[in-house]
């Protein structure tokens, strides 16, 4: 697990063009971001480590209908630019269109067969990390369905296996391949939090209980793990409807109750698995019926 420093991450309003080597027309300016994650671990790739990463996750023998068919349809029509909100808070500027952010990066990769500067790898960090939410709108938008943020997705797949991640998502991806929360909570510490918010609560609302491990209730609730660590209140709001709704609820004291899945986000897939895996087994173990989450 790489290990993880508490750093401030910033903006620096100083513009740059990114990737210089590349082609004049895949060249793009913006400000810089300095980000650790970005700058510090880029340091350490070398073109053989590149190219051997994305050529393994590309593996286009076998996976060419879902990159190479998007690169050889897409007729640059622009009419997924309108569905992207970055495109549209950017004075609609093409290089902020989703076949752009694709262009620069993914479809780049292919034509050079995974033979990219660890600088490139960095401009593609800023765009799939910085410049897209994989929200999805895009592909449902394109005639002809290409699924742009699957390939963006898998742009992030390619830069968490190289190690270029901003640095805090990476840090609550390490927390959750640790201890299944976002947040490093320890077991501990979760159950020391639900038994001291109830005692809080039960000072207005006498009978209210959080009941920790109750086999066989309705419903197991699996909250954000911010919501333990810094947004207690929500934690208490929770309580309180489901006590005064009548709900037969639980939550689990084992590893296991955060539902946020920051690894999904990064496609780290195996930490994602993992943390699916821990609410299951959860669910399971205490027989509830249903799975309930903040969000
Ligand atoms: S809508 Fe589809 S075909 Fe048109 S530019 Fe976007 S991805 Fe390409
Ligand atoms: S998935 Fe990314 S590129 Fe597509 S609309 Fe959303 S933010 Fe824009």
């Amino acid at each position: 697990m790489a290990e993880v420093k508490a750093v401030e991450v910033k903006e620096v309003i100083t513009e740059e063009v990114l990737e210089p080597s590349l082609d004049k027309e895949l060249r793009i300016k913006r400000k810089k971001v300095v980000d650790p994650g970005f700058d510090e671990t880029i340091k350490k790739l070398t073109p053989e480590k590149i190219e051997k990463t994305i050529n393994a996750v590309l593996n286009l023998r076998k996976t060419a209908a879902r990159f190479l068919a998007p690169l050889e349809t897409c007729i640059h029509c622009a009419l997924c630019s309108d569905a992207c909100q970055y495109y549209i808070s950017h004075d609609k500027d093409p290089t902020y269109s989703p076949a752009s952010k694709l262009r620069l990066t993914l479809w780049e990769m292919i034509r050079r067969k995974g033979k990219v500067s660890p600088e490139f790898i960095k401009q593609c960090a800023r765009i799939a990390f910085t410049e897209c939410n994989i929200c999805h709108r895009c592909s449902i938008y394109c005639p002809f369905g290409l699924d742009i943020t699957y390939q963006i997705g898998m742009v992030r797949r390619i830069l968490f296996l190289l190690g270029v991640v901003p640095h805090n998502i990476l840090d609550q991806d390490n927390s959750q391949s640790a201890t299944l929360n976002q947040l490093w909570i320890s077991q501990a510490d979760w159950i020391d939090t639900i038994q001291w918010l109830e005692d809080e609560t039960r000072l207005e609302y006498k009978n209210l209980r959080f009941p920790i491990e109750k086999e066989g209730a309705e419903v197991m609730w699996a909250p954000l793990g911010t919501e333990p660590k810094i947004a207690t209140y929500h934690v208490v709001r929770t309580g309180i409807i489901m006590n005064v709704a009548g709900i037969d609820w639980t939550v689990p004291s084992k590893d296991g109750w955060d539902s946020v899945n920051m690894a999904m986000f990064i496609r780290d897939f195996e930490t994602m698995q993992r943390v699916v895996l821990g609410l299951y087994e959860n669910c399971l173990r205490l027989k509830v019926k249903r799975l309930v989450l903040t969000e």
